[in-house]
């Protein structure tokens, strides 16, 4: 096995981040804990999806968050919207969840239909029911290291680093994609813990050096083998947050076959920051129905 940021040994193969049993341990800690609330005669933490429209991807990610959430004990309600609702309807739907008192975690699924506007919907969300850490003043208190509820997937990223040991600080850590939902808060996380951050995004001028350069890698773009196999550095850990389909499968962002060899770790797509996402997020819904009872 090789240690994290260190040179795979010839030949090796770098070790790959079980991201599913990741999230599986969590939410197995997750039922236990949820099991001692309720035999204590405490009510079960609740969330809400909300899906509006029929994005068949969506469709797919809500049922797994509603399955998952039902299957460690937690209060699940599912509100499906028709896309042509207005936006008008989509922001009572979410006020009528922040009265609700034995909701803890509003989750709104997205994207949105085009006339919608999800920055207003995510506003709309009480920032102490905000279980994908979205809304402005919980990215705020991320950007300004206040505490608050964080997004799902980034907070996935750093648990995935973790568990491979590495000792983050000092170490040049490089994100490819900017995006608010993963590549900014991933960056934010990565600088907290005394990395060396480079945000990489379309105006970069030559990724492959940048990526070159890269102890901790993690990539968030949404197309298939942006990042060549062959710019990793050796022994890098790598971070790969893509989703794409392509000929009827599921690949990520970097090129896993030949990263694998250069790389000390790497997540699987799928089977990496997926899993532990949605795990995540029934974390957050937990840590959301403990800070409402305080
Ligand atoms: P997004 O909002 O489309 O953001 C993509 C980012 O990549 C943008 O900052 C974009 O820059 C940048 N970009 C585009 N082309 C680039 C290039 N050639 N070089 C460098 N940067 C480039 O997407 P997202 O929501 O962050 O999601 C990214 C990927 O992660 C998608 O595949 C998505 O499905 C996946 N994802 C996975 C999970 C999970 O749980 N595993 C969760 C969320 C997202 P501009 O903004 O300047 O165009």
């Amino acid at each position: 096995m090789n240690g994290p940021g260190q040179a795979p040994e010839v030949d090796a193969l770098a070790e790959i981040i079980d991201g599913k049993g990741r999230a599986r341990e969590m939410r197995e800690g997750l039922a236990r804990q949820i099991a001692l609330r309720t035999a204590a005669g405490k009510r079960a933490p609740g969330l809400v999806t909300i899906l509006v429209g029929e994005d068949p991807p969506s469709q797919i990610y809500v049922a797994r968050k509603q399955r998952e959430s039902k299957e460690i004990g937690m209060h699940s309600e599912s509100v499906e919207l028709p896309a042509s609702v207005s936006m008008d309807e989509v922001l009572d739907t979410i006020d009528r969840y922040n009265n609700t008192p034995d909701i803890d975690g509003i989750l709104l699924q997205l994207p949105l239909p085009e006339h919608l506007s999800a920055e207003r919907g995510l506003s709309a969300i009480d920032p102490a029911k905000d279980v994908d850490g979205l809304h402005p003043l919980n990215q705020g208190s991320l950007f300004t290291g206040r505490p608050g509820l964080r997004p799902c997937t980034p907070v996935s990223c750093m648990l995935l680093l973790d568990s491979t040991g590495i000792d983050l600080r000092g170490k040049h850590a490089v994100v490819v994609g900017s995006s608010a939902l993963v590549g900014k808060p991933v960056a934010m996380m990565l600088l907290e813990r005394f990395a060396t951050v480079v945000l990489c995004h379309v105006g970069t001028a030559d990724l492959r050096e940048e990526v070159s350069r890269a102890e901790v890698l993690v990539v968030a773009v949404g197309k298939p083998k942006l990042v060549k196999g062959d710019w990793i550095k050796p022994g890098a850990v790598v971070i790969d947050v893509g989703i794409n389909r392509v000929d009827g499968k599921l690949v990520g962002d970097v090129e896993f076959e030949v990263a694998v060899e250069r790389a000390s770790y790497i997540t699987p797509v799928p089977g990496g920051v997926g899993p532990m996402t949605v795990a995540m997020l029934l974390q957050n819904t937990y840590d959301a129905c403990v800070a409402r009872e305080l």
